[in-house]
């Protein structure tokens, strides 16, 4: 078999992604590889496919255990011979997994590192290793953000395994780690793969100044709006965690909360119920996620600004991880960044924590394409702007802002760049607080000279001042705000500033909200077939108990959704479907999909097209007539004939294939083995009977077999 078909047959995938093949040609040929990729990018299959290629057992190293599982889970969901083996099972348990590994029975072993380690003769013995996976090899790397110490001796696998491939596989794209990383396991003059780090289906989104109040309104209203779509919410604190939790609830939306000071019994019960979604929403500390494969988290919101990018880009990437549209929204304001600044002063590396919080910063006060910022921050360049972040969708206007700067340097000058942000504000907008009286700031001449701006508006323009190097927080001294020598140019008229519009004024932006969320959302008739396929997928997850993911992708039933498939062979060509999902689950989605086409309110969108086929066929039109007068392809005309004849609407194919070629068809089947492509079908004929001819064929096959 070649990679290629085992994509298909096993995983139900049509193409390989960037790179995909290449890595797994070079495995194939026995050369060590790194590959960096993206979380979501695809690493697995790199690994898996020359697993099942090559003789004996691949065994990969994986670090957590609870990743180990889904990922047995997802590949025995396939058909795939796979197993782990760590510390919770017991003796006997891994003596029978040995054993079969002894038999040849598995293609892929996931142990733990300290596993191999410890009972390497055994394993090694026992499993002819066939080559060597190394999954979150950054975890080998101090210099990563994950070092776990025990991967640092696996370095001395590769000397006692020289005859097998050995692969390193992670997301974590700097070059220091990297290097690192093939250094530290002694690879073999690897070969690098990089993949573009970029996430094109995640869009993008900064909401600046938001009061907590209408924060939580914003974001109960855009849960509610989709019912059907499992996030997570950052929060900075444990105590938010709770708090915004609570408050989900009270608007009725499932949430719930998951951070490090609770029990591990509390936290493993939230984290399954994610999984296994039968929980919506999780309010959570970075904690939460790394220990999660769930393919299907379709939003996450940070509620208040991250302490670094690195972070950043590394939680948004837990949202659609299957390729589907999600969504990512960014909450960020003056508060965040005073308390930020104060975890960065108290952390060790203060001066590199400022570095870090200011590029977050500057990206979440960006003006042009996030996309491109992002990425530029992990030194890769985007030549277009991305289109599908906040930026991109409404661009940023902008105007001559010289005169409101000079109103609030003239004020920080006049109060010796003492005070802070809150009681500049108060002065700008002429505040006759206590303080105020006291320090007799009432009397300066720009008190009240900012009356017409709005409180929250103030702090944005502030921020951007920040931002564009103008302003300066004093970190050491309360945070009072010091004009830069670029601010002195401004305060004294020796050069001007052009600010931006802020975007809740600019024209039209909830109808913007609006559209976009339309935009993501199917028509109505096609969400109901995707939530009746979804519970349909629940039942099987629960009663297998395994995540729902695990047996169908929400990119998959998205894609049953679009081609609605009313047979064996339709259902095949379904991005996902390989063979053995079909044989488990196949004939009840089927059976779902039938149901919803026959009920009246679906419109018929199918059925239509094929009456349509059914009449003129009865009028005795032959398929290239049928296809010209319907402005149909010739091959689409065929796979109604053959749907129509399984459904007994039409109850002979005699005329356009022949009982002889149904029985050479029958034949070929046989000799090659089941499948769905009917190439192999074809060719094994010596083209001599045609596609359409052999789809025909299969059909009359299918309904004599059911
Ligand atoms: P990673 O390990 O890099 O985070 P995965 O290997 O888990 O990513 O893959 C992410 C998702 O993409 C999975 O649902 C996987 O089945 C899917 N996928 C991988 N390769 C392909 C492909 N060639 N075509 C379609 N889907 C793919
Ligand atoms: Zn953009």
């Amino acid at each position: 078999m070649t990679a290629h078909e085992t994509l298909k047959k096993y995983y139900g995938y049509d193409e390989f992604r960037p790179l995909q093949e290449e890595i797994i040609q070079c495995i194939l040929d026995k050369k060590d590889v790194l590959v960096l990729m993206p979380t979501g990018g695809g690493k697995s299959l790199c690994f898996q496919i020359p697993a099942l290629l090559l003789d004996g057992t691949c065994i990969v190293i994986s670090p957590l255990i609870s990743l180990m599982k889904d990922q047995v889970d997802s590949l025995k969901a396939n058909g795939i011979a796979a197993e782990f083996l760590n510390s919770t099972q017991s003796f006997a348990e891994q003596q029978e997994i040995l054993e079969a590994c002894y038999r040849g029975e598995v293609g892929l072993l996931y142990v733990s590192p300290e596993k191999l380690l410890t009972d390497l003769d055994v394993i090694s013995n026992m499993a002819k290793p066939s080559m060597l996976a190394i999954d979150e090899a950054h975890c080998i790397s101090s210099w990563g953000h994950d070092f776990r110490p025990e991967y640092t001796k696996l370095g001395y696998l590769r000397e006692k395994f020289s005859h097998i491939p050995f692969v390193a596989l992670t997301a974590t794209a700097d070059k220091i780690t990297r290097k690192d990383i093939s250094k530290q396991l002694n690879l073999k003059d690897p070969k690098v793969f990089i993949s573009s780090f970029d996430r094109k289906n995640l869009s993008l989104e900064v909401r600046i100044g938001i009061k907590p109040k209408e924060k939580i309104n914003e974001i109960a209203d855009f849960i509610i709006k989709r019912p059907n779509q499992n996030g997570i919410i950052y929060c900075l604190s444990r105590k938010a965690c709770e708090d915004i939790s609570d408050k989900l609830r009270n608007f009725g939306i499932d949430a719930n909360y998951y951070h490090a000071g609770m029990a591990a019994e509390d936290r493993s019960k939230i984290q399954e119920d994610f999984i296994n979604d039968k929980l919506q929403v999780v309010c959570a500390t970075i904690a939460f996620g790394m220990g999660i494969d769930k393919s299907n988290v379709r939003w996450v919101i940070h509620y208040n600004l991250p302490k670094n990018m690195e972070g950043y880009y590394q939680e948004i990437g837990r949202a659609g991880r299957d390729g589907l549209p999600s969504e990512t929204m960014l909450y960020y304001n003056y508060q965040d960044l005073l308390m930020l600044n104060k975890f960065a002063l108290e952390g060790g590396q203060a001066d590199l924590n400022l570095e870090k919080l200011n590029r977050i910063q500057h990206y979440a006060e960006a003006d042009s394409c996030r996309r491109k910022i992002l990425l530029n921050y992990f030194s890769e360049t985007l030549e277009e702007n991305c289109g599908n972040c906040d930026v991109c969708k409404s661009p940023r206007k902008h105007f001559d802002g010289t005169l409101i700067t000079q109103k609030a340097l003239s004020a920080i000058a006049r109060m010796d760049e003492k005070e802070g942000v809150t009681m500049l504000i108060d002065v700008l907008r002429g505040s006759r607080k206590a303080e105020i009286l006291a320090a007799g700031y009432d009397k300066l001449k720009t008190h009240g000279a900012g009356s017409d701006i709005h409180q929250s508006d103030w702090q944005r323009y502030l921020m951007q001042l920040l931002n564009v190097g103008v302003l300066e927080l004093a970190y050491d001294e309360n945070f009072a705000l010091k004009i830069t020598p670029k601010g002195k140019d401004i305060l004294f008229g020796r050069s001007k500033i052009e600010l931006t519009v802020l975007p809740a004024i600019l024209p039209k932006e909830k109808p913007e909200v609006e559209k976009r969320i339309r935009a993501t959302k199917p028509s109505v008739p096609l969400e109901d077939l995707f939530t009746i396929l979804r519970k349909l997928r629940q039942e099987f997850a629960q009663k297998e108990q395994v995540p729902a993911y695990i047996i169908f992708s929400d990119a998959t039933l998205q894609a049953m959704v679009n081609a609605k498939p009313t047979n064996q062979f339709e259902m095949l060509q379904v991005s996902g479907v390989g063979e053995h999902k079909y044989h488990k689950y196949g004939q009840a989605f089927l059976d779902a999909i039938d149901d919803y086409l026959e009920t009246p309110s679906s419109k018929k969108r199918k059925g239509d097209t094929y009456q349509e086929t059914h009449t003129l066929f009865n009028q005795r039109l032959s398929p290239d007539e049928i296809a010209v007068k319907r402005s149909i392809s010739t091959q689409t005309v065929y796979s109604h004939l053959a749907y129509l004849y399984l459904r007994g609407k039409i109850t002979n194919l005699n005329e356009l294939v022949s009982s002889t070629e149904v029985a050479e068809v029958e034949k070929a089947i046989k000799i090659i083995g089941a499948t769905t492509a009917m190439k192999p079908i074809f060719e094994y004929l010596n083209e001599q009977v045609s596609y359409p001819k052999i789809r025909l064929a299969m059909a009359v096959i299918e309904k004599k077999s059911a």
